[in-house]
């Protein structure tokens, strides 16, 4: 093996890890100090804790709480080295993949790309869409909704007031519902006191859901209570409704409904990020057809983990939802195949362990189901937070997002409302 990107050879394998997610992070971390050589490979500097973006877009924290340095994660680790840079190619021929800063060899690689927004037929206009599927995404949308208010006080048009302060959100599912209730709240108890010249009591947060309920993946009780709470902080659900159509700021409705909302927010899709050079036949619906075994379909020694994969089971026939602990479990169960693989010992398939799901919808507000049990309110909510702090990565961002929580919870409070870059919205 050469040595490339500065990369010193060693008699170890070289193992290759496309991303810094869920699943990559938990690969690499059971990996930490084997006999393995580990190269991990992102273009960002840090591992985004995806569930919480909704909280950076909605003023209750701060994006570095939610953010954490994948060099401070590994290093102390040896045998672990990271580069930042963009993947843009696999050659499976050579084992090397091409990268924004040059080739890299491996024995294994493993793609964790993760997933990308969908945008489904909305491809065209994605520019006048906020997704919120990266810091970037939800740090963007936080400045957009302040710009707007402040673009609202310059006009006394009540129909461009109101335009430019409504918001619109596509898609109910965890992210839009939590979403949703967030900008429930603030614009009862933030909101108005920040834009006291502006009669708020018009501003309206629309949520549209084309199937028939809202956290689909949910029980109906939940789904049902959810609702109920999204109705209390005044947000107007529309389920059995597809937005066909943005133009102008103007959102039409397959029922043609119209509304005016400069606002509109896209959580109604994720596709796989596809990295090219792997054969067509061994892609499902944008995600990589793997085995139980996790291992790409045709392909001895790629490897495929997380929402890019699709691990197809009686039971999930186009492949595992795409969620951290999908993405978690296989990460572990990769790296316990692979020190399994060095002691000659058989490799374990993949055997999903759903606990469960859960959802937030505003303050005291939040909907539960385990395996076992279902149920909604205030106990809800506070394990809610609870398996939320527990989860982020760093002893520092649990504190930074305990402290913000329990500041908000007494002062009904969102205190992050800062324009630091502009957004400028095509
Ligand atoms: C807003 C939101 C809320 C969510 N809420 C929940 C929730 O409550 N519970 C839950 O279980 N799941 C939730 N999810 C889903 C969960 O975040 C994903 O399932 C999980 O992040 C998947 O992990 P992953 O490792 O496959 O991918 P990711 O965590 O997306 O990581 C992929 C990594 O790959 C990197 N990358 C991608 N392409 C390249 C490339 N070409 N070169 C280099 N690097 C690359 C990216 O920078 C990224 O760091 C949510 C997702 C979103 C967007």
């Amino acid at each position: 093996m050469n040595m490339d990107l500065n990369i010193k050879n060693t008699d170890l394998k070289r193992i290759v890890i496309i991303g810094g997610g869920f699943a990559g992070i938990e690969l690499a971390k059971k990996l930490k100090n084997k006999k393995f050589q580990v190269i991990l490979i992102d273009k960002n500097n840090y591992h985004t804790f995806q569930p919480l973006l909704y909280q950076v877009a909605t003023f209750g924290l701060e994006a570095e709480s939610i953010a954490y340095p994948l060099r401070r994660l590994f290093h102390n680790a040896s045998n672990i080295l990271f580069r930042m840079a963009e993947v843009l190619k696999i050659i499976p021929q050579s084992n090397e993949v091409e990268t924004s800063i040059g080739n890299i060899k491996y024995d294994y690689l493993v793609i964790a790309s993760g997933s990308t927004n969908n945008f489904f037929s909305f491809d065209s206009i994605s520019s006048s869409l906020m997704p919120m599927k990266s810091v970037v995404d939800a740090l963007n949308l936080r400045s957009f909704i302040l710009q707007n208010f402040e673009k609202a006080l310059l006009t006394n048009k009540i129909s461009e007031q109101e335009e430019l302060i409504n918001i619109a959100i596509v898609g109910a599912g965890p992210t839009g519902v939590e979403l949703a209730g967030a900008l429930g709240e603030m614009k009862n108890s933030v909101l108005p006191y920040d834009y006291a010249e502006l009669d708020l009591t018009k501003m309206q947060i629309h949520l549209f859901e084309a199937s028939s309920k809202i956290l689909s993946s949910m029980s109906d009780k939940s789904s049902d209570k959810a609702k109920k709470y999204l109705n209390e902080l005044g947000v107007k659900v529309w389920l059995d409704t597809k937005v066909v159509e943005y133009k102008n700021n103007i959102l039409t409705t397959d029922k043609g409904i119209k509304i005016s909302a400069s606002n509109l927010i896209w959580t109604a899709g994720v596709k796989g990020k596809i990295i090219p050079g792997i054969e067509d036949k061994s892609i499902q619906g944008n995600r990589y057809k793997v085995g139980m075994d996790s291992r790409v379909e045709g392909y001895q020694n790629i490897f495929a983990i997380g929402d890019v994969s699709a691990m197809i089971t009686d039971k999930f026939p186009k492949g595992f939802p795409m969620l951290a602990t999908v993405a978690i479990e296989q990460g572990l169960n990769l790296a316990e195949n692979f020190l399994n693989l060095q002691k000659g010992k058989d490799w374990i398939m993949f055997d999903y362990n759903d606990k469960g799901s859960m959802a937030t919808v505003g303050r005291n507000r939040a909907v539960v189901d385990l395996t076992f049990i279902s149920f909604q309110g205030t106990f809800a909510w506070f394990l809610w937070m609870l398996v939320h702090i527990m989860s982020l990565i760093g002893f520092r961002n649990k504190l930074i997002a305990f402290f913000g929580w329990v500041y908000n919870y007494f002062t009904y409070d969102r205190a992050i409302r800062l324009i630091i870059t502009p957004f400028k919205r095509d």
